[in-house]
Order: C-alpha cells, then structure tokens, then sequence
C-alpha cells in the first residue's frame, strides 16, 4: 500500500515513511491509495474471530510488508489491551465505551498503536533522535505521554494550553513528565497557540537539522487506522445485525470519523455515520448550506477536545468521497451517507442530566453530544425505529467531573488508575514565546 500526498498527489511514500513524517514535506496529508475491501465471510464470521485477529484483518492491508505479520500481530496486542463494551441505553440505543483505556479516552487506541508502531520502524531507519511532537485540547497530550512511557529512546514533548485542560487531563499530561524523555510545556494562550508553536517547530529548518520530528495528532496515519477497529468490534457486539445502523460520532478534528467511514468503504454494514459537534460546528454548517468556514479561533465548550473550528481530517473524508468544498461538487453524494448536528453547552448539560435521570447512564459532555446527534437524525426519520443507533462515548466522565458532578448532582467514583496520577507540583515548563520553545527543543 502507498500513500499520496493531498497537496502533490504524484507523490507516494510507503506506509513507514508515511508514519516518520507524520505530516508530508508541503504540510499536507497523506492518504491511502485505495481503501481495500474485507471479504464477505470476515464480516459474516465476525462473532467467531477475537478481537486481536479482527483488528490484524483490518489494518494489515494498509501496512503492506512495512511491518511482518509476527510484528504487525504485536503491535495490535499491546494496543488492545482493554475492552469496547457496547452499553444498550435505550430501544435499539447504544453507548460505544471507548474509555476504557489507561488515559479514560479513546485516543489510547490510536497513540498506542502509534507508539509500538514508531517503536518497530524507528531502528530500521536509524533515526537518531526521533522526536513526538504534539499540541493538545486536552485528551490527546495524556493518551501520547502514557502511550510512550515505555521507550524511554523516544523523546516526547506535549504543549497544552495553561488553564484550559481539566484537573485530571493535566495531570494525566504532566505525571509522566517525570520521565526524563517526556517533557510537558504549559502555554500561557489558548489550543491555537500551542497548534502554532507545533507547526512552526516542523517547518523550522534549524530545529529539523537538530532532531528528527513526528506528530502524534490524528493527521499521523498510524493514529487514525486503528481508530477503525473499534467499530468492527461495536459490530461484532451487536445481536441483531439485520436492523440497519446509523453511528453518530462526536467530532473535533474528524479523525474519529475518518476512520469510521474507511471502515464503511471496507465494507462494514453501516448504513450511516452522524458528525455530532458542539459551537464549533464547521462541517455541519457545511453539509446543511454548502459554505465551508473555519471557526477561527475555536470557541471554548465544556466539551474541550471538540474545541477544533478547523478540522484537519475533513480533507481526507472531502478525499473519500470526492467532495471540493469550493462548489457543490460531491456534497449530495455526501449527505447520503453523513449527517450533521450541533448543540451547545446548555443542550450539553441538559442531554447529561437527561440520561442520568432517564436511563441511570453517566455520560461525559462529548458522549452526551454524541447521543444527542443520534437522537436528532433519529427523529427527523419518518420511522425511527428502522434503525438502530451507536453513539460513540468517548471519554470517561470523571475526566469532566467539575461539570458533570454539577450536573447530576453526585459524585462519580474514581478510578483507581487515577488515584496516583492525581498529586500536586507535577513538573511542567511554562512557554510564553516560540524562542523559547524553540531553545528547549534544542537542548
Ligand atoms: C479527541 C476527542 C474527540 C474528537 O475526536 P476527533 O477525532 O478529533 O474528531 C471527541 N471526544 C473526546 C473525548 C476526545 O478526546
């Protein structure tokens, strides 16, 4: 399998090199060269196999002979570590648990599987000093640091806003800085600030002769590929597989997404995918009037990692399914298999309450814009019991607790995974200019 950059589609790299560099050379993305399609039996048999195997099934075609078997089958098991459960909720209403990870977020998934993946291919190339570069929302920074704790050659730098990430996402981001190879840069500004001091590090000729950079940002293939196995394994769960199914998808970077729809176009039955966002609601302005804006800079909610006004994945869905967002070309086609919803954080806060009211389900603020998603395209259905409906909860709520607490009007029991994360004085280096950043990342 090659890969081709969206900016120069005569360009084509393989899947490690693809990975290396995270990003291509001119700053855009790479994209697979075809989807490949799963045999009919893999999805007939699919109760039969173990989730390991579902998962080697899925993403070997995307690897090619970049990783061998024995190594590929590795990398998947130290990644699954933990379960999906799919919770019924309601009547044909499921939550898709994707917290279950190390970190409580999906993003565990996909940095983990980034993580062995670097771990395998960095030696073969020889890359001296190879170097995580990544700006986070929130949810990103904690999954990236714990993913790398164990290659300790890898050296791993996490930027996140000052004051802007929840108590337990910062400490999730900082109790692994006492790692010497994972260092945690608090930034007095907002996500945008820290995108940028990322951004400028990669194309900074100085830094790049200095040390060899990747991102862990969804733009990474080897996190976004993996992101495809939890919706086989979602399928695999469900009983009654004849009832058509809609996914509704809380989206920031559209990553989550992406991934659900190459699952799709391998050849996953799923009839519809929902993208469930908050204010920052640029792709479902989008799909309702055809005008593509970017939300710049994005606008704070209580559901933070969502907090993205300028989703770098949507090019790779606009590339799936041939749409240019500059004339109407593609976004019919679009629209037949992709909703969109947005709410705010009043309807947020409402949906938490509801849930916990109604079902007894403690749902995080992304989840509950997920089912809510999910509950607007159902009934706008003329019968909207001719589906059945997942929606993705991505977070655990006690990584939300201040909000959700509030909401609910109870406490929710910690984890014990967290007890030890959550001291005080946890190192941190605060950043107030790129020079800086810049003098740090040359020591
Ligand atoms: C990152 C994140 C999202 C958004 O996922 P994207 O792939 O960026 O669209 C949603 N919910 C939670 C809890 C997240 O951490």
């Amino acid at each position: 399998m090659k890969y081709y950059n969206l900016g120069n589609r005569k360009q084509k790299v393989d899947f490690s090199t693809a990975v290396l560099q995270g990003i291509a050379p001119d700053k855009s993305l790479y994209f697979p060269e075809f989807i490949p399609k799963l045999r009919n039996d893999f999805i007939c048999n699919i109760e039969k196999l173990s989730d390991d195997e579902i998962a080697y099934q899925v993403i070997s075609p995307f690897i090619g002979d970049s990783i061998p078997p024995k190594e590929l089958k590795e990398i998947i098991k130290s990644t699954l570590t933990f379960d999906f459960p799919l919770v019924p909720i309601e009547q044909n209403i499921f939550s898709l648990e994707l917290f279950h990870g190390p970190t409580l977020a999906f993003k565990d998934v996909g940095a983990r599987f980034m993580a062995h993946t670097l771990n395998y291919l960095t030696p073969l190339v020889g890359e001296k000093y190879m170097t995580v570069l990544v700006a986070t929302s929130g949810d990103t920074g904690g999954a990236v640091a714990n993913a790398f704790l164990e290659f300790s050659y890898i050296r791993t730098i996490i930027v996140f806003p000052k004051g802007k990430v929840s108590e337990i996402q910062e400490a999730q981001i900082t109790s692994t800085a006492n790692k010497d190879h994972i260092e945690a840069f608090e930034l007095d500004g907002t996500f945008d600030t820290c995108q940028d001091f990322v951004k400028r590090a990669f194309v900074d000729e100085e830094i790049n002769d200095f040390l060899t950079l990747t991102s862990a940002n969804s733009i990474n293939i080897a996190r976004l590929l993996p992101q495809m196995f939890y919706y086989f394994l979602a399928y695999k769960q469900l009983k009654n597989k004849s009832i058509p199914i809609v996914c509704s998808v809380p989206s920031g970077n559209f990553g989550n997404l992406c991934a659900g729809l190459f699952a799709k176009e391998m050849g996953l039955p799923i009839d519809h995918f929902i993208a469930s966002t908050n204010r920052n609601n640029t792709v479902v302005n989008y799909l309702s009037d055809g005008t593509y804006h970017p939300i710049v800079p994005s606008i704070k909610t209580i559901s933070n990692a969502m907090d993205v006004g300028q989703p770098s994945n949507f090019v790779r869905i606009q590339e799936l399914y041939g749409v240019n967002i500059n004339n109407d070309e593609g976004l019919e086609s679009l629209k037949k298999i992709l909703s969109g919803y947005w709410f705010d954080d009043g309807q947020t806060k409402q949906s938490i309450e509801e849930l916990y009211q109604k079902r007894q389900y403690i749902a995080d603020p992304h989840g509950a814009i997920g089912y809510l998603g999910l509950k607007s395209f159902l009934n706008k259905q003329e019968n909207s019991n001719k589906y059945q409906g997942i929606f993705l909860e991505t977070a655990h709520p006690i990584k939300f607790r201040d909000d959700v607490e509030q909401i609910i009007q109870k406490k929710i029991p910690m984890p014990n995974s967290l007890k030890e994360t959550l001291e005080d004085d946890l190192p941190r280096t605060l950043l107030w200019s790129y020079p800086q950043f810049k003098s740090y990342l040359m020591i």
